[in-house]
């Protein structure tokens, strides 16, 4: 997706997965794991590819790496944890096998590595153990194990993701919300679903529920309240201020993500019918009316269009009034053609909107 197109925004986004927060005591514990002498070997994969429950051989580039203190039943032991990626994914991994020292930025080929599967979330962790055999890998082309992600390429829960695309859809429980104090839940009916009691009080909070379609496929997107902020470019205490001054306006989402420019868009409310004179004429040509100062168009073969008064009426070989149904798409498409050209005619600034109401009048 281009970026230069205005209409794209570009956001960081971040999955709930990380708001959770993968916590190090989840790791599973080495001993529990099936030995890999009884399973079948598995052929190289990429990190898109690994199979829950199996190990497998893959090749990956050392993203980001600590030593990490864990505690078992000997005692407390050194482990590393961090993130692996190659050209088609990214996952965290625990290596158990201290003695190969991992340097970050570098790609290594893991073999006999153990996938583990997060029963809740369904993200993925690679456990590096005892029996994996880790050997460096030269790289020439470091690009081979970068990830560039994008909306199809996420099967799987994954932390930190910068995603660029279009905001298709906002839904209707976007804006401010109030959020219990205690359990964090958003409040209905200004009560806690949770059954909090109300002494522990309320604050609110700012979320954008939305869809974001990046070319390749579209996902479900919750903007929480820095990033909503920062696209509607309101921070929570003007959106509070704004929503409970009589004058408040409804806030649009400006998708352009810069200042507002002076818009060319006016929004007409249009009656649900009405009249112009449908003219008959031995020479309809569109160009000498296109061309004409007066809000007349023509159909392109002998009928032309205008507001009564616009034109004189006698000069025509038959004239009628006809009532135009906005519902009507040919009607429609006749009053779009009359306002157009009436915006056209003076392009004078705040005159154009007074003379397509008066037009519409
Ligand atoms: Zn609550």
């Amino acid at each position: 997706m281009s970026t230069n197109n205005t209409n794209s925004t570009e956001i960081i986004a971040k999955s709930s997965f990380q708001e959770k927060g993968l916590e190090e005591d989840s790791y599973p514990d080495p001993s529990t794991l099936p030995l890999p002498s009884q399973e079948p070997r598995i052929a190289d994969v990429t990190l898109s590819e690994l199979i829950p429950g199996r190990y497998v051989s893959t090749t990956a580039r050392v993203v980001y790496l600590r030593a990490i203190e864990k505690q078992d039943a000997l005692g407390s032991k050194m482990i590393f944890s961090g993130i692996l990626e190659d050209s088609a994914f990214k996952i965290p991994f625990v290596s158990h096998r201290i003695s190969s020292p991992l340097i970050r930025n570098c790609v290594y080929k893991f073999q006999s590595a153990y996938v583990h599967e997060f029963p809740t979330e369904r993200s993925l962790l690679l456990v590096i153990t005892e029996h994996t055999k880790i050997s460096p890998k030269d790289i020439e082309d470091y690009r081979e194990y970068i990830w560039k992600p994008t909306i199809d390429s996420i099967k799987r829960p994954v932390k930190s993701v910068a995603l660029q695309g279009i905001i298709t859809t906002i839904h209707g429980n976007s804006g401010l919300i109030k959020r219990c104090n205690k359990c964090k839940s958003v409040l209905y009916d200004d009560a806690c679903p949770n059954k909090c009691p109300k002494e522990e009080g309320w604050g609110w909070d700012l979320r954008v529920s939305c869809r974001l379609y990046d070319g390749s496929g579209s996902m479900k997107m919750v903007l929480t309240k820095d990033i909503a902020s920062s696209v509607l470019q309101r921070n929570l205490a003007e959106l509070v201020l704004l929503a409970s001054s009589k004058k408040a306006k409804p806030l649009t989402l400006n998708t352009n993500n810069i200042q507002s420019p002076p818009s060319s868009e006016i929004i007409l409310k249009l009656p649900e019918a009405m009249e112009v004179i449908e003219g008959v004429t031995d020479n309809a040509s569109s160009s000498s009316y296109r061309s004409s100062n007066k809000v007349i168009i023509a159909d392109g073969r002998n009928l032309v269009y205008f507001p009564p008064g616009e034109e004189d009426e006698h000069k025509f070989t038959e004239y009628v009034k006809r009532p135009l149904n906005i519902s009507e798409i040919e009607d429609r498409k006749i009053v779009r053609r009359l306002i157009e050209k009436t915006l056209d005619r003076n392009k004078e600034g705040y005159r154009n909107e007074k003379d397509a109401r008066d037009l519409l009048a």
